[in-house]
């Protein structure tokens, strides 16, 4: 008898080959070395890896796509139980649903849907990995017209602390599916599928916006009081580089014709004339590869981000030009993503992802290639995120940051304390644990 008598799937043991591609983590800043990762490539191999987990008394994380951006999904010491190979897909045009296998990238996972001309709502990155997009929340370019990743889910399949197949939905496990929505990454149990509510489409309309760097203020200020108001068919997105470097850009996504995209984006051309405007129609999956942009494979990079319930003031726009000419760094930058439309209708308890009532989402952001950049990096993004607190709220799940210190409010806001009792109930001997784990009382 072996020490993994029990465990089941493809299992890379430390030492063996392959083990450093298998414990490499996306965000290649943080290093981890965990004892073992189990590749399931059924449900009952998750159940197999968190009963062997139990009695060996070793600790264990979850890992999809493996971008969390503070490496949360690898365990030093523990065991990796991933579920990236759990690819299975079936599409039902009639219903309207598609059961997704929870070890998806989305890239692949878009590619899929698209020979059904059916997609969801999802992130724009393509290695990123379905689960812990969508049980963190799932922001894109389609969120403003279909609502968050998770607004999306009817039922998930979950092997649970007993190590136990259960399935939520409205009905079954209630509790527990109000908190897979927005707070289900890695706190109560193995996600291993999910159905989603599948939306057909077809062509698109896209632009780009460039504006000269002198311009930003202005751009800002219009920016906030048009995309979070706009038609919700349109999703838009602004991005401030750093020292200026480079233009202002604006991209967004538009379910419609182009025509009538030009029409829409004079609301904001009207008052800063952009420097380049281009508009295309594109088919959706075209589109999707176009935001995706090239591929990365090893980044060092800390992001961070908050919400802007109201429109930014002067001051508050003056501290991000600041912020940005200090940077340390040219690739470094500040992303805004416009939210409203679907994602506001849902009230803030309507499921955990809390901040449904923001205008936008700020996200920090700082890359760097030298291990001796890091620290300045590190604490650019730190320092940006607190000089901006007192004109934002909270913080966005799946842009994890282990600085933000009251994160449990910052991610969940009132939604903390219903998330709480949950994991008390569901996991009581707090199995599913890392450092921004659901914590019990
Ligand atoms: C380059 C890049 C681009 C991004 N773009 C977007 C974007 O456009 N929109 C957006 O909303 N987010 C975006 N994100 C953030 C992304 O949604 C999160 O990093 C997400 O957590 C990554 O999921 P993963 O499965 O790849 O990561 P992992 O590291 O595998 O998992 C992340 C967390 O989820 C848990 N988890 C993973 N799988 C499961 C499971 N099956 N069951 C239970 N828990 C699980 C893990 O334990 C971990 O805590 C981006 C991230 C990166 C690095």
């Amino acid at each position: 008898m072996g020490w993994k008598d029990g465990l089941t799937g493809r299992i890379v043991e430390q030492g063996s080959n392959g083990y450093d591609e298998a414990r490499r983590t996306f965000n290649s800043r943080l290093s981890k070395f965990p004892k073992l990762i189990v590749y399931c490539l059924v449900k009952e191999d998750a159940s197999n890896a968190v009963n062997w987990a139990r009695k060996q008394g070793i600790s264990f994380s979850v890992r999809c796509g493996g971008h969390s951006y503070e490496a949360y999904s690898v365990k030093d010491q523990g065991l990796v139980i991933d579920i990236s190979e759990i690819l299975h897909l079936r599409v039902d045009k009639r219903t309207g649903l598609a059961q997704v296998g929870a070890g998806f990238r989305l890239m692949p996972l878009y590619e899929a849907l698209w020979k059904h001309k059916v997609t969801i709502p999802a992130g724009t990155c393509p290695s990123v990995g379905v689960s812990g997009l969508t049980l963190g929340g799932g922001y894109g370019i389609l969120s403003r017209l279909l609502g968050m990743s998770c607004d999306n889910v009817t039922e998930i399949e979950m092997v649970n602390a007993q190590g136990k197949v259960i399935y939520l939905n409205p009905s079954n496990h209630i509790d527990l599916f109000w908190a897979c929505r927005g707070a289900g990454d890695g706190s109560f149990g193995i996600v291993t599928s999910f159905t989603f509510r599948v939306h057909p489409i077809n062509s698109i309309a896209h632009y780009t916006m460039t504006w000269n760097s002198s311009e930003v203020e202005k751009v800002i200020q219009h920016w906030q009081s048009w995309a979070p108001h706009a038609d919700s068919r349109l999703t838009s997105l602004l991005a401030l580089s750093a020292h200026h470097q480079g233009d202002l850009v604006s991209k967004g996504l538009f379910v419609g014709g182009d025509k009538e995209l030009h029409e829409l984006l004079k609301s904001i051309t009207k008052y800063v004339p952009p420097q380049t405007l281009t508009v295309r129609t594109a088919s959706w999956i075209e589109a999707v590869r176009l935001f995706a942009g090239r591929p990365v494979n090893q980044a060092k990079f800390k992001n961070t981000s908050a919400f802007a319930y109201e429109p930014l003031s002067a001051t508050a726009i003056e501290n991000i030009v600041k912020n940005l000419k200090r940077a340390p760094g040219p690739s470094n930058l500040v992303a805004l993503d416009a939210f409203g439309g679907e994602i506001s209708k849902k009230s803030t308890d309507a499921t955990a992802f809390a901040h449904r009532q923001a205008l936008f989402m700020l996200q920090y952001q700082a890359y760097w290639e030298r291990d001796s950049d890091a620290a300045k990096n590190i604490q650019w993004v730190n320092e940006f995120r607190q000089s901006m607190l007192n004109h934002t709220k909270g913080a966005y799940r799946d842009y994890c940051d282990s600085s933000v210190l009251n994160w449990p409010t910052e991610y969940f806001a009132e939604n903390i304390n219903r998330l709480q009792r949950i994991k008390e109930r569901y996991d009581p001997e707090n199995m599913f644990n890392y450092e921004q784990s659901i914590p019990l009382r």
